[in-house]
């Protein structure tokens, strides 16, 4: 029988848990397909997503580091991968056209709505100005937060940032010195500080008392951005792990028109954790 092959590529990619919850997506919304790893070589990204549609490859998801070149090959993109300007999500269509969307940010709001968590009217803090930021400021500035700062450690990327999306709400980008004496309801670290075991340098009283700290990142154990919320007074610190299940599941809507159930996964991987 002829199955539906999907991918997530990217490299490094051994660790990747796409493979698994889009495995579940499909066994419980009763879809054939399957859903792999792909490795490509740094240089050679264009030339696997052409291998991988030649032998019948209907969808990629793409990760680190490849989210730009995505962008560059699609015929069409959703207009929220445009304002992103990368792409997570790869849908080959029948005509031989490939459509490219990005689906981090709405991966990011829906997981702060399942945990009650909404930034609308909300003081709103995000660290970091690379791609998983630009990825979610439209869907989070939608939100209508009732004010959005970039804080980066080169302090232009965030002032960038926050021009490009001047139009979309109240949005201001700066270094991480201009915190001190400001205060914020939501903090979200979009660094990939955590990846390597660092805090981002944050002033004493950054975080409300009783606010949420959201960490884009997520392992095994909490990450130092989690740790230093619950040590300042956080009412919820979360990782990354359900945003990563929810963009993955917008992604599977995009690939198979079924919206599957994200909690069951979530127990799954946070049993395994
Ligand atoms: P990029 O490499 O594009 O950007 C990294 C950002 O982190 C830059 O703004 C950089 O600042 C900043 N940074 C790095 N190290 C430090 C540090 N020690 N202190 C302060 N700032 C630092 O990475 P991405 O945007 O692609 O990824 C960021 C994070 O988001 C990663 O942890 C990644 O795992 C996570 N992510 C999670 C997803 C999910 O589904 N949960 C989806 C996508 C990403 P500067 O510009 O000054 O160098």
């Amino acid at each position: 029988m002829y199955i539906d092959r999907y991918a997530v590529i990217g490299n490094p990619i051994a660790h990747s848990k796409s493979p698994f919850i889009h495995t579940h997506f499909a066994e419980q919304t009763g879809q054939a397909m399957e859903y792999e790893r792909l490795l490509a070589p740094l240089d050679g990204f264009f030339d696997a997503v052409t291998a991988f549609r030649r032998e019948g490859g209907r969808g990629l998801n793409v990760t680190v580091p490849f989210k730009l070149e995505a962008y560059a090959i699609c015929d069409e993109r959703s207009p929220r991968a445009e304002l992103a300007g990368a792409v997570n999500t790869l849908l080959f269509r029948n005509d031989g056209s490939i459509y490219g969307d990005n689906t981090d940010g709405v991966g990011l709001v829906s997981d702060l709505a399942f945990h009650g968590v909404t930034p609308r009217d909300r003081r709103v803090l995000i660290l970091g100005a690379g791609g998983a930021v630009r990825g979610v400021l439209a869907p989070l500035l939608q939100t209508q937060p009732m004010e959005l700062v970039i804080a980066n450690r080169s302090p232009e990327k965030a002032i960038e940032l926050a021009h490009t999306f001047a139009d979309m709400g109240l949005v201001h980008g700066c270094g991480y010195e201009t915190l001190n004496g400001h205060a914020f309801d939501l903090i979200i670290n979009g660094t990939s500080a955590s990846l390597g075991g660092e805090l981002p340098p944050l002033p004493e009283d950054v975080l409300s008392p009783g606010g949420i700290a959201y960490d884009m990142a997520y392992g095994k154990d909490e990450t130092p951005f989690q740790h230093w919320a619950r040590a300042h007074g956080a009412a919820q610190a979360l990782d990354g792990l359900g945003m990563l299940v929810e963009q993955a599941a917008e992604s599977f809507q995009l690939w198979r028109g079924l919206r599957p159930d994200t909690r069951p996964v979530r127990e799954s991987l946070n049993a395994l954790r």
